[in-house]
């Protein structure tokens, strides 16, 4: 029996052949005698495989040698914290984009250390889509623009990245790797690990250097970026067995070909999904066809009495968590990086010989 395709929103499904090696590797790591969840964090051992993964990151996203690439705890929602901490840098404004649930969190949680200007909203219209740059009122005095590319719980995304006077700081939980970036554009980029990346308790943060080292006074070093930079992601222990893992799944993004390849494919799963919603006639996607994400892709039947059932027969077909945001109601499909192709088409499959049988 081949492994059921899971379509959770995160923790995610990840690469078969990670979890191969993981498995392989997990009592005695490559001959030294112990698992990677038992190795001092600054044994030569564990510091290999840490210089591996974050070479491998900035070699597959091409990271400018200004840009620090930390391996932090704490979840993209610390982040929504550490932004405003580290960047506001004496300044008391920041400019924010609201695009949906997680940009209202982020929204949110920098009210307690600013003045928020909210640049434009599509909440009015349920985050159906993304108020274009001419209407957007940026603050002269903003000491960022933080947005999130991708609204993971809505299924929105920003296909192009705003040009603004200040830097900007983004939340790409579900899309840091789906794809390349051009990490140049950005102030700060950020992720939770557990959609593309890896296992959850993981945060991965990119910062561009003159950024750092103006944190607010009181800040705790643990949420300092300088202060972990400068200690190489190892002030205190590091979440070390997500670390090994993300660099199993950066050396597997490698032998895939890199994020082009997965750009390709990634959009070609999306595409599929989509048209199979448009065509059906029986199920729906709300979201503006020109800010779709293609990463989260949710969809309604025509009456919730179905998605029990649908539910039901899908996992018995080996398609697995597919209900929607518990904020959204009907289904969402996410297909991140380790769903393959054939995966996306299984649903599809499945979509249309549910309908045939209920519709
Ligand atoms: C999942 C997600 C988060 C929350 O991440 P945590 O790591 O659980 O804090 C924040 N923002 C976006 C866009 C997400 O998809």
């Amino acid at each position: 029996m081949p492994r059921p395709y899971n379509f959770s929103a995160g923790p995610a499904m990840l690469p078969e052949a990670v979890l191969e090696q993981a498995k392989a590797e997990m009592l005695d790591w490559r001959g030294s005698g112990m698992s990677v969840m038992e190795m001092s964090h600054r044994g030569k051992e564990f510091v290999a495989i840490a210089e591996q993964a974050e070479a491998d990151l900035r070699e597959l996203l091409g990271v400018p040698t200004n840009y620090k690439a930390l391996f932090l705890q704490g979840g993209a929602s610390s982040q929504f914290a550490m932004v405003p901490m580290n960047l506001l840098r004496g300044k008391a404004k920041a400019d924010y984009l609201n695009t949906g649930q997680w940009s209202k969190k982020a929204i949110s949680e920098a009210k307690k250390f600013c003045q928020v200007n909210v640049v434009a909203s599509s909440e009015a219209v349920n985050f159906t889509t993304v108020p274009t740059r001419d209407t957007w009122k940026c603050d002269p005095d903003a000491a960022y623009l933080h947005y999130t590319p991708n609204e993971t719980i809505n299924g929105v995304e920003m296909h192009e990245i705003p040009e603004v006077g200040v830097p900007l700081a983004v939340d790409v939980s579900s899309t840091l790797l789906s794809r390349p970036l051009d990490v140049s554009k950005f102030g700060v980029i950020y992720a939770g690990a557990q959609k593309n990346i890896g296992p959850a308790g993981l945060t991965i943060v990119i910062v561009r250097e003159d950024l750092m080292g103006q944190t607010v006074a009181g800040a705790p070093t643990m949420l300092d970026y300088a202060a972990m930079a400068k200690e190489g992601s190892m002030y205190n222990t590091p979440p070390t067995y997500a670390w090994y893992i993300a660099g199993l799944v950066f050396q597997w993004l490698k032998a895939q070909g890199g994020l082009t390849a997965m750009a390709e494919r990634n959009q070609a799963k999306a595409e599929l999904l989509y048209k199979a919603i448009d065509e059906s006639g029986f199920y729906k996607n709300p979201v503006d066809p020109a800010y779709r994400s293609w990463m989260n892709v949710p969809f309604t039947l025509p009456d919730e009495a179905m998605d029990k059932p649908f539910l039901a027969e899908a996992k018995s077909a080996g398609l697995l968590t597919l209900a929607g945001h518990r904020s959204v109601g009907g289904m969402r499909a996410s297909i991140y990086n380790a769903i393959p192709l054939e995966g996306v088409k299984a649903l599809v499959d499945f979509m249309a010989d549910f309908q045939k049988r209920r519709g």
